[in-house]
Parts: C-alpha cells; structure tokens; sequence
C-alpha cells in the first residue's frame, strides 16, 4: 500500500500554528549509515510544505527524559544537518519564534505538538514510554500555555501514531514505572498474561488531564507496529530509520 508522504492535521491547513508528521516513504533520522543525503532532502521538504525556513528547524538530542528547552533566536537552525549539533539532553523544544520549525523523530515512540490558535506558542516532545512515565506531555501543556500567555483550555495538540496496545508488548517493569511515577495504568491492557501499552492513549490521557479539551486533540489513531504507514523499531527491528513530527509558528500574511 502507498501513502502520501505525510499526514497534515486539519488544525495545521490554515492559520499560524502547522504541524506535520511524514510517513514511512521518508527517512527523517540523521543517523550513521544512513543515506543522509536523502535524509536532509526529506527535512528540506518538509519545511518547504509548511513554509517555513529550513535553515531554522531546530532538532534535540533526545534521550527519554523530561527535559524541554525553550528555543530562542541562537538556538533555531541546530540539528537540522548533523547530529552533533543537536540540543543536548532534551527531547522537548518550545518556542515563541515565528518561522523556527521545531521537530521530534520517532519509530514507535509517541510524538505530540501543543500549541495555542494563535501561533503564539508552540512545543513538541518525544514521549517513548520513558517520557511518558515522565508525564513530558502533561509539562509540555503548562510550558506552552506559560509561553502563549493563555489558558491551557486554549491549547490545540495533535499525537502521531506511535506503538499500541494491539501490538505493544512490555515488561512489569514499564508498569512499575507508571505506578513509582504516581502516573495513571489505564493505558496497559492485559492479555494471556502478558503487558501490552497504549503509548497514544495514554500521552491523550496525560493532554486531556492537564486541560487540553478533548476535542482540541488530533490523533491519526493509527499503530506504527501493525502499520506500515509509519517506521517502526519494533516491526522492523531497524532504529535507523525515522518519520518526524515537526510544528511550526508560520508567518501569516494578514
Ligand atoms: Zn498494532
């Protein structure tokens, strides 16, 4: 089956706020090995098909923690061609700067963007369930709610396929994290004695319980696992390949 290469979520197609997650037709991922090239290429379309300026997307180093770094002006443009220049340490970004893409890579990992109508604010991390035991998405809301200067009940976000309870196997040891966290377990779902983990539902759960309305939250809903749309590590067994999530404060002629 062919897809088009990217999915655009409704709230992105018009406005100030855009937000895209590319599919499996393209490699995202700088990583060693890799065609980079044609990795570079990808990031450049990408950019081109929101209208914003590839010469400023901004990419963290991404390590399964919670930290989420505001990026300001010195900052837009790191990572965007070799990894060594990514932003250490961080696997979520925020930011107020119109036309500085921000973006997260991922291969079963949950992505999420959260920003507020007006393009005043915007945030992406990468949630695997590390940063989801974490709650990253329950701070990126309050982070970029601080930053647009609105109310959280003001916030849009859209959540990328990622790997779920259909496909997702895990150990005691991801519940045991969820429960030493204080972090709510309705995302794991057991079956013939073994774990399985929502990673979307439950990035949706922490949004929704940091007070992004329901209905302010777009999900492709799909599985990277049982679709091929998306990479997947798990599938695959490949981790050098990667879709991404990138969102962007556009600059919108008025
Ligand atoms: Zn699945």
């Amino acid at each position: 089956m062919t897809y088009p290469p990217v999915w655009l979520p409704m709230s992105s197609k018009q406005g100030r706020p855009a937000c895209v997650v590319t599919r499996s037709a393209w490699n995202m991922a700088l990583t060693p090995g890799n065609r980079l090239a044609e990795a570079i290429a990808a990031r450049r379309r990408v950019c081109a098909y929101l209208e914003v300026r590839f010469e400023r997307l901004t990419v963290g180093e991404q390590v399964h923690g919670d930290d989420i770094v505001r990026v300001t002006e010195p900052m837009a443009g790191r990572g965007r061609y070799h990894r060594e220049d990514r932003i250490a340490g961080v696997d979520g970004l925020v930011t107020t700067l119109p036309d500085a893409p921000l973006m997260v890579l991922g291969a079963d990992c949950c992505l999420v963007a959260v920003f507020d109508r007006a393009g005043r604010g915007i945030g992406v991390v990468h949630a695997g369930w590390r940063g989801t035991a974490k709650s990253i998405t329950a701070k990126l809301v309050s982070r970029v709610a601080a930053l647009a200067g609105c109310a959280v009940t003001d916030l849009q976000a859209v959540v990328s396929p990622c790997a779920r309870a259909c496909c997702y196997e895990v150990g005691q040891d991801v519940v045991d994290a969820f429960e030493d966290a204080g972090v709510a377990r309705t995302a794991f779902l057991r079956r013939d004695n073994t774990w399985y983990l929502d990673v979307q539902q439950a990035n949706i759960e922490q949004l929704i319980a940091a007070g992004v309305p329901e209905n302010a939250i777009e999900s492709a809903g799909v599985c990277t696992i049982c679709s091929d749309g998306y990479h997947s590590y798990r599938r695959t067994g490949n981790t050098a390949r990667q879709h991404a999530l990138v969102a962007a404060i556009r600059h919108v002629q008025v």
